[in-house]
């Protein structure tokens, strides 16, 4: 079926863009059991209205392979305890599908774990591509003082799946202000590797 072309204004400070099909948002209490500080969490959730801390606008023409769906995403800056403000965390569903980050405002991480258990971080800044390679579970953090909007674009088939961070118990690390005033990586205790079989099952090549 041929389509009709279609553009988008991203709004690079206020996230969101003109054209989109959809729109999510995840709020504070949306996030429990995430971070490592528990107490901190409901402190943070009672003490406030549990505020927006992250939405999304897409552009989605379809689900069929081939195509593509993009659009722009905005986080809070802020924190838990010591651990910076995240999202929720993925692994495409059809693993081999890859994903571009493009930094438009503020500060901030893409952290990407492999299969295996490997962890990478990508710094992003305005006008930073970030390239998230087919088989990385990934999710964004801001380690800013301002909001952190980015542009994505990923092939309409790729899917999420975000049990696969359920199932380990998070990800392996996690992203902690430093004393320094920048951030630093410390293990996450909780983290449950996966067998080298499931391993290999979510490295198994899709048609
Ligand atoms: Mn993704």
């Amino acid at each position: 079926m041929l389509r009709e072309p279609v553009s988008s204004v991203v709004d690079p400070t206020a996230g969101g863009m003109s054209g989109n099909t959809g729109r999510y948002e995840k709020r504070l209490s949306d996030l429990a059991g995430l971070y490592a500080d528990e107490a901190a969490f409901k402190e943070q959730l009672f003490s406030t209205a549990d505020p927006v801390v992250y939405d999304v606008e897409d552009f989605k023409p379809g689900t069929q392979g081939g195509d593509l769906i993009y659009g722009v995403t905005r986080m809070n800056p802020g924190r838990i305890g010591n651990e910076f403000f995240l999202t929720r965390g993925h692994i495409h569903a059809k693993a081999d599908r890859p994903e571009i980050y493009y930094g438009q405002s503020g500060h901030g991480l893409m952290q990407l774990e492999s299969p295996e258990g490997e962890t990478r971080i990508v710094e992003i800044k305005p006008l930073t591509i970030c390239y998230v390679p087919p088989f990385w579970i990934h999710r964004s953090v801001n380690i800013g003082t301002e909001d952190l909007v980015m542009v994505f674009v990923y092939p309409s088939d790729s899917g999420q799946d975000y049990g696969i961070i359920e199932a380990s118990n998070g990800m392996r690390h996690r992203v902690t202000a430093a004393a320094d005033g920048g951030w630093s990586l410390v293990e996450n205790t909780a983290y449950e590797p996966r067998s080298a079989d499931s391993a290999r099952t979510i490295m198994k090549t899709y048609a």
